[in-house]
């Protein structure tokens, strides 16, 4: 089914690799108009082809009446696996606008050999269990997420993030400003220049692993994972661009 006679017009909700890949491989479809939605967290966001638009849509209502607005035929939300009101949001406006969804969400890491991972339910569970782990942490959960770990004076930190945190943030706090993706050597040498002793992640998922699980694992130091939140029922769900492009294809016959 096409939005206007000929073109399919997909929104795609956006703020990772996986929602810039999907745009990549649409636009160069002419059977596509493809519009990606970013939230405008990201100061000087990487901006995929196709159409953009930044900012919230005022809940689950404003986003369903924007499909509604712009005939978009398809939603998808690719959203990052930490993006929990948003996906909610998207399942919402799905059934208000009567509007077919997938859910394009990576596959989460799982602990190899050799691995020593703890798992946490949430960011203030991590920070609950952080000092029992290591006094000199990388946390890589992000700077929104930073104030949840402000109240731990005795724990070092080295944050990376693309853009500065904003307070309340550690009294002791090292903020290293930089956009992945990084390699192995990368993560290999800052663990060591900084001689973290544990690292904190979200469960992103991804690649198979990521290189910062590697380097944790070759230097032996522990990683405190946080689960992923819960995802709406019943939503059509993909784990790579290729099988989102296949279910689009097939919403469309
Ligand atoms: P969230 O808590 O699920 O969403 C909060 C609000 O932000 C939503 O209610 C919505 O506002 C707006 N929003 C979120 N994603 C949007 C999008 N793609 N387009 C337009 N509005 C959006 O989301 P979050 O965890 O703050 O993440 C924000 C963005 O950063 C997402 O696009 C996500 O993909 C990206 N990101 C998040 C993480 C993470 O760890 N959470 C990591 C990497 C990238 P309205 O209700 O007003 O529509």
């Amino acid at each position: 089914m096409s939005a206007d006679g000929a073109r399919a017009h997909v929104l795609i909700l956006g703020g990772t690799t996986e929602a810039r890949r999907l745009a990549e491989a649409l636009t160069s479809d002419p059977a596509y108009r493809v519009t990606t939605s970013l939230a405008g967290r990201v100061s000087a966001p990487v901006l995929p082809p196709g159409e953009v638009r930044i900012g919230g849509f005022g809940g689950p209502g404003g986003l369903a009446a924007w499909i509604t607005g712009h005939r978009v035929s398809h939603l998808v939300d690719a959203t990052h696996p930490f993006a929990e009101r948003m996906s909610f949001n998207a399942a919402r406006a799905a059934a208000l606008s009567g509007v077919p969804l997938l859910a394009l969400r990576r596959p989460g890491w799982s602990p190899g050999p050799g691995d020593d991972w703890h798992f946490a339910g949430s960011l203030t569970e991590a920070a609950v269990r952080l000092p029992e782990l290591g006094g000199r942490a990388f946390l890589t959960t992000g700077r929104m997420g930073l104030h949840t770990f402000a109240h731990l004076a005795d724990t070092w930190f080295l944050v990376r993030s693309v853009d500065p945190p904003d307070p309340p943030v550690p009294p002791r706090l090292e903020v290293l400003l930089a956009r992945g993706p990084f390699t192995l050597e990368d993560e290999r040498e800052l663990l060591a220049r900084h001689r973290i002793d544990v690292l904190v992640t979200k469960d992103s998922g991804g690649c198979a692993t990521a290189p910062k699980l590697t380097a944790a694992r070759e230097a032996g130091i522990p990683v405190l994972v946080v689960r992923r939140p819960p995802v709406p029922e019943g939503v059509a769900a993909a784990e790579s661009v290729a099988a989102a492009l296949e279910w689009l294809t097939a919403a469309r016959a």
